[in-house]
């Protein structure tokens, strides 16, 4: 499994399912959820192997993500 250097909080009920995260994701760990959000949209879940690197709240259109990195151990 791979280390996380980071991670995201999914606010899953603002997300309008434009998977525009999905492909601007560096290491690829955002995948579409199979179930749907009360608004009736697919949304993003986090895997493992998150950098932190911001990617993902950069491209969201509707504030989705909020990213902390971890501190190095
Ligand atoms: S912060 Fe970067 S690595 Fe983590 S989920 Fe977002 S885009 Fe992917
Ligand atoms: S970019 Fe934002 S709105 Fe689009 S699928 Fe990802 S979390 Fe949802």
């Amino acid at each position: 499994m791979r280390e996380s250097r980071g991670t995201v909080v999914i606010d899953i009920e603002r997300c309008k399912g434009c998977e525009l995260c999905i492909s601007a994701c560096p290491p690829n760990v955002l995948l579409m959820s199979g179930e749907v959000n009360e608004t009736g949209y697919r949304y993003p879940l986090l895997q493992q192997g998150c950098t932190g690197c911001t990617a993902c709240q950069m491209v969201c259109p509707d504030q989705v993500f909020e990213v902390y990195r971890l501190g190095v151990r």
